[in-house]
């Protein structure tokens, strides 16, 4: 097998017995990187620093050090900071910037001895589903170059499925690790709110962001989220627990589960709402698919109900917006980001100091960026703000508690992450709301903070990848990654890998 088809753990074993170096390994891909240019995953690669941490943690390993992360390459989604690189958030406001710090993730996993190959594409702060909206290029999909990675993190699920890292960090607010992961066949989760910390990854909607990994397998997530999270003092909303293994929760028997069942005694639910008539066929049978492996394995599928999921789509679109228009004042060419050179005009009215702001921001920023700023700013506005702010809080509030609801009757709840297959470049034009709909089931567990995941579970029309997503409840990521290593152990689709890569 070529180095670059070894998994986190594959690779992880190979360097520990030492039948691979860590320079080896960083230089292979390093290769691939630069071959697969066109991909459009990049947004920095860092050849020199990832050669000299390889040789750094191979030297560490002949010391003696055997961490399980020493030596394994990964990359950052450019919306973390970091000081060795640039960061740019996908935007032109941050074309020139560069971090003094590194974000706590990025801190934690060179400390648990990975090396970081760059940064990857994204759209603009976060917002997007397709990584079409970043200032720079859009990431392609793998299996269908023609075709979106998913967004927000797309740069990192295109890098991870084409084989170019085993794993990538990517950040979470409405679906951005879950979307990308199904897009592009690999595994991706979104812990609870809370588990990872968000300082140092640049704010979209602070009561909704959260980090997490990417990667080809449950085994691999559970190794990199087992590094990544864990309380920080630095976030004020960091969750103070004591640090989890969830190598050790994936593998955790489940209480008296029979030999070959070891699903046995989970019930998983099955929302309605994430069954409509509208779901893609191809997604729906992909879904059925898995679902019945999931009951082969021991699990029952129960129905519940979720009868807000429509409605979270609005309520994100409030609330995220409003969060961002507030986090992104700070772009104003001064604290930070680009500043306009020619900004004076002798007709304005306006004060020099306005007139800086208003062109430095119009320059820096795209259109979607801009959209949710407007509709940011007008539904935190006086006598908007009851109407509909206040109104997405209450609902919000609503959907966290249909969820406890499920919990009564199930363990997991399942269902299909996107309603269909990733789509063409270009090919929702510009409208913004045919994206905005897209997200209706990466919503709802976003809104609630809530863990989620998506596995592979297949292909749907075009031999594109289809996704499994998996919710779990507040801290239940153990559950979770239990349940995908069992079917990603009696089932191949997580190893399915697109052609020419
Ligand atoms: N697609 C959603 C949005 O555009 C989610 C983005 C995200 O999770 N960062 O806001």
């Amino acid at each position: 097998m070529s180095p670059h088809d070894l998994s986190v753990s594959e690779l992880s074993l190979a360097l520990q017995e030492r039948s691979l170096s860590s320079v080896e390994v960083t230089r292979h891909l390093l290769q691939r990187v630069e071959a697969h240019q066109g991909l459009g995953a990049w947004l920095h690669v860092d050849t020199e620093g990832a050669l000299r941490q390889a040789q750094q943690a191979d030297e560490q390993r002949s010391q003696g050090d055997n961490r399980p992360l020493l030596g394994v390459p990964l990359a950052h989604k450019d919306i973390f900071v970091t000081r060795d690189h640039p960061t740019t958030a996908g935007s032109k406001m941050l074309a020139d910037y560069r971090s003094p710090f590194d974000a706590t993730v990025v801190e934690r996993l060179a400390a648990a001895g990975t090396v970081s190959l760059g940064k990857l594409n994204c759209d603009e702060f976060a917002m997007g589903s397709g990584n079409e909206n970043s200032a720079y290029a859009p990431a392609r999909n793998p299996w269908d170059t023609t075709r979106v990675p998913g967004g927000s993190s797309g740069g990192s699920a295109a890098a991870v499925a084409a084989r170019l890292i085993p794993a990538a960090t990517g950040t979470d607010t409405g679906g951005s690790i879950r979307q990308p992961a199904s897009f592009t066949g690999i595994t991706g989760i979104k812990p609870t709110y809370g588990v990872c910390s968000r300082y140092g990854m640049i704010a979209f909607a602070s009561s909704l962001d959260q980090a997490g990994p990417m990667a080809r397998s449950a085994e691999d997530c559970a190794l990199l989220l087992s590094a990544m999270s864990g309380f920080d003092a630095r976030d004020a909303t960091s969750a103070e627990r004591p640090p989890q293994d969830f190598a050790a929760a994936m593998r955790a028997q489940r209480c008296g589960a029979p030999a070959g069942k070891p699903l046995a005694g989970l019930r998983i639910g099955l929302p309605q709402e994430f069954f409509p008539c509208a779901l893609a066929n191809d997604v729906h049978q992909a879904v059925r698919g898995a679902l019945a492996e999931l009951e082969k394995l021991g699990a029952t599928l129960v129905q519940v109900s979720l009868p807000r999921t429509e409605l979270s789509i609005p309520v994100y679109y409030i609330i995220a917006p409003a969060e961002a228009s507030s986090n992104l004042s700070r772009f104003d060419g001064v604290r930070f980001g680009h500043r306009a050179k020619d900004f004076l005009d002798p007709q304005s009215a306006l004060s020099p100091l306005e007139q800086m702001y208003r062109r430095s921001r119009a320059e820096g920023f795209g259109s979607e960026v801009k959209r949710r700023i407007m509709i940011g700013t007008y539904v935190l506005s006086h006598g908007y703000y009851d109407a509909y702010y206040l109104q997405a809080q209450k609902l919000r509030r609503m959907i966290a508690d249909d969820f406890q609801a499920c919990f009564q009757q199930c363990d997991v709840i399942a269902g299909p992450v996107a309603p269909t297959v990733a789509w063409a470049l270009g090919g929702k034009g510009d409208d913004p709301v045919a994206n905005y709909l897209a997200d209706i089931f990466t919503l709802p567990a976003s809104l609630a903070g809530l863990p989620g995941m998506s596995l592979p579970a297949g292909q749907g029309a075009g031999g594109l990848p289809v996704g499994l997503q998996l919710i779990g409840n507040y801290f239940c990521e153990g559950t979770l990654l239990h349940t995908a290593h069992a079917l990603q152990q009696a089932t191949d689709w997580h190893r399915l890998k697109p052609s020419g890569f």
